[in-house]
């Protein structure tokens, strides 16, 4: 008989109390550009409008045919809060630390690599070496109960998760325009830094340990280089960022981790 109710693993019993925190991280970008979209676009001026009401009279008038060319082609803008502030959502950053997560687990479901419905992009098999087979195996947790270590930590239909990512905000760096393809983008450049954290709960030493190393810790408290945002695996321009670990305490928890996963975990090389 199978039950409808979704359990967590033995390993980490519901009913047993965790460990509850917050982990405050610093991401800095370390390639030219980083583009994390917010699906919206603008333009801009591109000759200076200095007199607009004769402009505008003009172009009423029809003496103006055109004025796009006072304009800059469509550009795609940055994620940002309604006051301006650039911001990365905390669902961006949960999908990368999930996805590495899943690539490097023994035993985890894939969710994000079979999420997505564009083939995977040469780059991305090359850096990760996707396992084919593992992939194909349709995760159910109605069927499973004994649940993947991943889901079981960051939540999967009808399981929540323990762990919630906050925006990762701007706090200081510059913006520019690139153009990729055709098309303008703003992004942010190299140096420009942002803050978020992680508020986790009921957790165990090692699953502390586990979102440290999907967020690219393996030594000491500055994480290796992680592909983040769009063209990360088109354009080597783009994409790059590092997390700094705010509280060198927590290290004691990576550390677990990886001395109960010992010869089992996989890792990448994403600088490509
Ligand atoms: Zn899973």
């Amino acid at each position: 008989m199978s039950s409808s109710i979704i359990q967590r693993s033995r390993y980490t019993p519901r009913n047993a109390k965790g460990l509850e925190g917050i982990i405050e991280l610093e991401m800095t970008v370390v390639s030219d550009y980083l583009f994390v979209g917010s699906g919206k676009y603008d333009y801009y001026l591109v000759k200076s409008l200095e007199n607009i009401e004769d402009l505008v009279e003009k172009a009423l008038k029809g003496v103006i045919p055109d004025l796009s060319n006072y304009f800059s082609p469509k550009v795609y803008l940055m994620n940002k809060y309604s006051d301006g502030k650039i911001v990365i959502p905390g669902s961006t950053i949960k999908g990368m630390v999930r996805s590495r997560l899943e690539l490097s687990i023994p035993g985890s479901c894939y969710i994000v690599d079979r999420r997505s419905d564009s083939p995977p992009s040469q780059t991305y098999i090359r850096i990760f070496k996707p396992d084919r087979n593992r992939r194909s195996d349709e995760f159910d947790p109605r069927e499973y109960p004994n649940i993947c270590p991943v889901c079981n930590l960051l939540g999967n239909m009808g399981l929540g998760s323990r762990v919630s990512f906050s925006d990762f905000v701007m706090t200081s760096g510059k913006t520019t325009y690139v153009n990729v393809h055709g098309s303008e983008f703003e992004v942010v450049t190299r140096g420009s830094k942002f803050i978020g954290k992680v508020v986790y709960h009921s957790l165990t030493q090692e699953e502390i340990g586990m979102i440290l190393y999907g967020f690219g810790f393996r030594k000491g408290t500055e994480g290796k280089v992680q592909l983040l945002g769009r063209f990360k695996f088109s354009d080597r321009r783009f994409g790059r960022v590092k997390f700094m670990l705010k509280d060198p305490s927590l290290l004691k928890y990576l550390e677990a981790f990886m001395n109960k996963n010992k010869g089992k975990l996989r890792d990448f090389n994403e600088e490509w």
